[in-house]
């Protein structure tokens, strides 16, 4: 019989928790709570398979829970699900703190829940299944001091035997990365044979780039004597196939409670995992059209605007409704109707491109998200094209009907700064169409022509700052915290726009991100940056690195290794001198192909670092498949660092993410001596920020760097 305890101060919720839970399998029992504390007397006396917990509740919140959860006696290996809302980022890091072992987004997925709710309560069977044989072996052990020499024999035989017949790859390694054991199980999953002796370094088993992300998560567990929280990771078997395991990392001691050595193990759920996926596609789609549904835009138009942050994307919400479509329903009836929807879900998702997203809503109104907006004309160009495209089905299985639709558009960040209000902005606008009898398309904030004629002034000067060569580089020093010296600079561009002075890129960036005008503007950055870094070397110091920005577009045109080695070769830059900065933006966009680029990077020998790292996607799986030097900490969370708890707790756990794989980790946006001291005393390598120096012209950093040559020398 298994035990799961739900605690939520909402009773609707707690029914349906408690239902979800008890579907689980015949043999769950469900105990639920109102109130957390009441829950913490109960959970003293009853120890539970599972928790699922709320994180907002009124007298103690998710955290806190679990945080004195565990530390009742016996509480440290129960798996806790935390359900939060899908912005609460910053509190899941801190329930992650407290120990939490995994998480549900509100609204919850009643699929997801289940499988979830399931993996961990089997994993945790299985470790229980393990811990009670072995105690029935000690105690047998125990019983009697005559047969303990034959028992002990027998024993350890026999546990052997019962580790080997769990379905479970188990292996333990020793503090100095050796192995001490493996079971038959792993053995046949990774047809490892010979490589398994005992002894043998963990590199025969996992190879070079496993074992040393392997090696680093054992340090973690000797540093702090204390299991790992389960986690998921991709494991190629013996015969090629990519399969999903659910590993947990625990202290393996001694007799004198020394411990000795790490015990890894890992559940396959790959099975599961893959019901999850299909589940998921199920729950994220509409069921007549295939379409995403509106759970799935509202991810995907976060994701969009976490993007946008930077000024170098925008993206406009379109929300298309067939005039109409009541008529053809009338008319033609419910299963023409049908096929009517079909037909303009397939002629819109025709004229977009792969980027955008087409949505259904409900009924006969759709959605298009549409991505890498250079201004409102370009928005008025897809929402022309959309009226147009609903227009060619006017004759229908060979009856004519009216098709035209109205449509609304919202453009981020101007007609709103999150999901819900761009979708509402973009319907209003919408009934502002249907209002004056559709067929045509709106903005919700009308001041378009005005826009595009800016627009089209920029694109004018942004061509001729290029042949007049108006775009300079400042620099920004970067240090080590641990004794305050500079070891390098990031190059930001500025543009001297005349009769308006130096300008920013967060002015510009977008516009010439979608009129492509970014590649030669970067391409003479990357050439420029070269130069000047080169110029900063010194005979006996450490070469200075210099940090450049790369853009999406570049990525997109798959020329960057060229241009790089093309720019080291022209200045003399030693590689190792370049950092190459990126966003998860960049990363996500295209996994592989981004991947095989910067393998070519690494082997000219510069280094990649992951830029505004947090801002970007909840998933940080890519980091550990990418060859990188560097996490950049976004300054959104540097700059609560020393008043928001939320704040610290998620630079806390970039530091000790970046370091688990063996990545520096630098802390952008410092601005107080306070922030720099707190960096330090969390572990953090680097910080830039105008505290130590706010971006300058190339002269003044090198100024800088003579004082700063100037003090070594004197100290
Ligand atoms: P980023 O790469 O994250 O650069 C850091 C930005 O934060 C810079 O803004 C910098 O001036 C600012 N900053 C640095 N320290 C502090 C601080 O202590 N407090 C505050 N409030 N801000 C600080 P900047 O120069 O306006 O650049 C904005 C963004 O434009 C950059 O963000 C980068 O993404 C992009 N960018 C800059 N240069 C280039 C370039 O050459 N190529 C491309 N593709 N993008 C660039
Ligand atoms: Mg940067
Ligand atoms: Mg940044």
């Amino acid at each position: 019989m298994s035990l799961i305890v739900i605690v939520d101060d909402r009773v609707t919720n707690r029914n349906i928790f408690s239902r979800l839970a008890a579907s689980i399998d015949a043999n769950v029992s469900v105990r639920a709570f109102g109130d957390p504390v009441e829950a913490l007397a109960w959970l003293a006396d009853n120890p539970p398979d599972l928790i699922i917990t709320d994180y907002k509740m009124p007298n103690m919140d998710g955290a806190e829970f679990i945080r004195s959860y565990r530390g009742l006696p016996g509480a440290a290996d129960i798996p806790v699900i935390v359900i939060t809302v899908y912005e609460e980022r910053s509190f899941r890091l801190r329930a992650l703190e407290a120990g939490a072992t995994d998480f549900l987004h509100s609204p919850v997925d009643h699929h997801e829940f289940v499988t979830r709710a399931r993996n961990l309560l089997k994993l945790h069977y299985h470790q229980k299944l393990l811990a009670s044989r072995a105690s029935t072996l000690e105690r047998e052990l125990e019983s009697s001091e005559r047969s303990r020499a034959r028992a002990m024999r027998d024993s350890s035989e026999r546990l052997a035997n019962v580790i080997d017949t769990l379905p479970i790859m188990i292996r333990a390694t020793s503090r100095d990365g050796r192995i001490m054991f493996v079971n038959s199980f792993l053995d046949a999953v990774m047809g490892s044979g010979a490589a398994t002796a005992v002894d043998a370094p963990v590199a025969a088993l996992l190879g070079e780039e496993r074992a040393t992300r392997c090696l680093a998560l054992d340090r973690i567990v000797f540093e702090t004597a204390a299991a790992l929280q389960p986690f998921e990771e991709e494991i190629v078997d013996v015969a090629g196939a990519k399969r999903i395991f659910l590993t947990t990392k625990s202290p393996l001691r001694d007799s004198s409670n020394e411990i000795t050595g790490v015990l890894t193990s890992s559940l396959d759920i790959t099975n599961r995992k893959a019901a999850e996926d299909h589940l998921r596609r199920l729950a994220h789609h509409d069921a007549l059209t295939g379409l995403p549904n509106r759970t799935l835009l509202v991810e995907r138009l976060t994701r969009q605007i976490a993007r946008a942050r930077r000024g170098d994307h925008l993206c406009a919400l379109h929300i298309v409704d067939i005039d109409g479509f009541k008529r053809v329903n009338d008319l033609l009836g419910h299963a023409a109707g049908d096929r009517y929807l079909n037909l303009v879900a397939k002629k819109l998702g025709g004229i977009l491109r792969s980027d955008d997203t087409l949505a259904r809503l409900s009924g006969d109104e759709f959605a298009v998200l549409q991505t890498s907006v250079g201004g409102a004309e370009d928005a008025a160009e897809l929402a022309r094209r959309l009226l147009d495209t609903v227009c060619e089905t006017s004759d229908f299985e060979g009856s004519p009907i009216q098709a035209t639709a109205s449509i609304g558009v919202a453009v981020h960040p101007t007609d709103g700064v999150d999901p819900e209000e761009l979708i509402k902005n973009a319907d209003l606008a919408m009934y502002r169409v249907k209002a004056e009898n559709g067929n045509s398309f709106c903005f919700y904030a009308a001041d378009m022509q005005a826009r595009a004629r800016q627009q089209a002034v920029l694109d004018t000067e942004l061509r001729r700052a290029i042949e007049k060569q108006e775009f300079v580089l400042f620099y920004q020093p970067q240090i080590n915290i641990a004794d305050g010296r500079i070891i390098g600079a990031e190059a930001l561009l500025r543009w001297r726009r005349p009769g308006i002075g130096i300008v920013s890129p967060g002015t510009f960036l977008a516009r010439a991100e979608e009129n492509g005008l970014i590649v030669p503007i970067n391409e003479w950055v990357l050439q420029d940056a070269c130069r000047e870094a080169r110029s900063w070397r010194n005979p006996g110091q450490p070469a200075l690195r210099v940090s450049v920005n790369l853009s999406p577009v570049q990525f997109r045109k798959r020329t960057i290794p060229l241009l790089v080695a093309k720019a080291l070769a022209d200045s003399g830059l030693e590689p190792a001198a370049l950092d190459l900065e990126l966003t998860e933006g960049i990363v996500m966009e295209d996994l592989e192909s981004v991947a095989g680029d910067l393998r070519k990077l690494l082997d000219l020998g510069v280094h990649v670092s992951i830029d505004d790292f947090g801002t970007g996607y909840s998933s940080l799986s890519y980091i550990k498949r990418l060859p990188l030097s560097r996490l950049k900490i976004d300054q959104s969370f540097i700059r609560g660092l020393n008043s928001d708890p939320n704040d610290a707790a998620i630079v806390r756990a970039i530091i000790t993410l970046g370091h688990s794989l063996d990545l520096a980790v630098l802390a952008e946006g410092v601005e107080t001596a306070e922030q720099l001291a707190r960096l330090g005393e969390e572990g953090c390598d680097e910080a830039q920020g105008y505290y130590i120096g706010k971006p300058m012209p190339a002269v003044e950093f090198r100024k800088m760097l003579n004082m700063d040559l100037g003090m070594a020398k004197s100290a």
